[in-house]
């Protein structure tokens, strides 16, 4: 198999852009659909500081490592679930990936933190484990940024995940969703950091590739809690459709995109306000964090 651009060896066949490239020419391809969707969905600019939200998985430390190398200004923020051997697993490839880019990285234990990790506190508060994260990760990600100076957090989301986000707020309708699911997420005029994706137009796999090819150490076991989780069944869905019809996953989300983002309803006018309790910007009088503490504290 010989790379389409410079008849290499080619170490990896893309089918749904009917190629197959070497190492070289492959590194290229990831840094350019990247910078490719920073310059196009307007991102964030090289004067821009962009706080990385850093799991230690393949695709968060495959997208800090195309920043380093695009020379964007970045740092990396790890969020220290509290999930035994996995979080302190997942602590440690991220802690050796920066200091051998010699590169800024704040770390959030929530044990240290609140005496508790995520799956206590989703005990605690009666809720899925994984919706409790969800309101932690969203909530640290904006406060830490906000407190650090940093206008920006990109997220390592793949096209795999937006394309079965997307399947999934499809088939159940979830229009307030729907209208949410942009790889970009405005600052509303600098009360929150802006939420960007710069790896939405890579496939998992090819971020994965990316992360292999060039040595990125990263944790390879998913974390306990995905098991049975409905987004897998939806991401092996268009595993299939892929295989039968290559460029499934990047034509329904690309596609998705295209369209006028406003449903006929329009976007919803949101109207921060601080948070009683921690002064962080709510559409609510306590924000979502806030109200999960309070019900960890009774
Ligand atoms: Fe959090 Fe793990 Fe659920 Fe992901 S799978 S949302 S990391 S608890
Ligand atoms: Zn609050």
């Amino acid at each position: 198999m010989k790379c389409r651009q410079c008849q290499q060896s080619a170490v990896i066949k893309m089918e749904r852009h009917n190629t197959s490239l070497c190492r070289g020419c492959f590194n290229l391809y990831v840094h350019d659909q990247v910078e490719r969707a920073i310059t196009e969905e307007k991102m964030f600019d090289r004067a821009e500081s962009v706080l990385v939200a850093v799991s230690g998985g393949k695709d968060s430390l495959a997208l800090w490592d195309v920043l380093i190398k695009l020379g964007y200004r970045t740092a990396g923020l790890h969020l220290n679930l509290g999930i035994n051997d996995y979080s302190q697993i997942s602590q440690e490839k991220v802690e050796a990936f920066a200091e051998s880019r010699g590169t800024e990285l704040i770390v959030h234990a929530y044990q240290e933190a609140y005496g508790l990790g995520v799956i206590e506190i989703a005990e605690e508060t009666a809720r899925p484990a994984c919706s409790a994260c969800g309101t932690m990760k969203r909530y640290h990600f904006n406060r830490i940024a906000m407190e650090r100076g940093f206008p920006v957090v990109a997220t390592g989301h793949n096209l795999d995940d937006e394309a079965s986000r997307l399947l999934g707020n499809v088939l159940q309708w979830q229009e307030e969703y729907l209208e949410k699911q942009s790889p970009v997420l405005s600052d509303e005029g600098g009360t929150w950091a802006r939420k960007v994706k710069p790896l939405f137009r890579l496939a998992e796999r090819e971020a994965a590739a990316y992360a292999v090819l060039n040595r990125i150490d990263y944790i390879v076991d998913e974390c306990p809690m995905s098991k049975g989780a409905k987004m897998l069944v939806y991401k092996d869905v268009l595993n299939r459709l892929e295989e039968t019809s290559p460029g499934t996953k990047h034509r329904f989300y690309l596609g998705f995109l295209k369209r006028p983002r406003a449903l006929p309803s329009g976007p919803k006018e949101l109207h921060l306000h601080p948070c009683q309790s921690c002064g962080q910007p709510t559409p609510g009088e306590v924000c979502g964090f806030c109200r999960l503490m309070q019900r960890v504290a009774r």
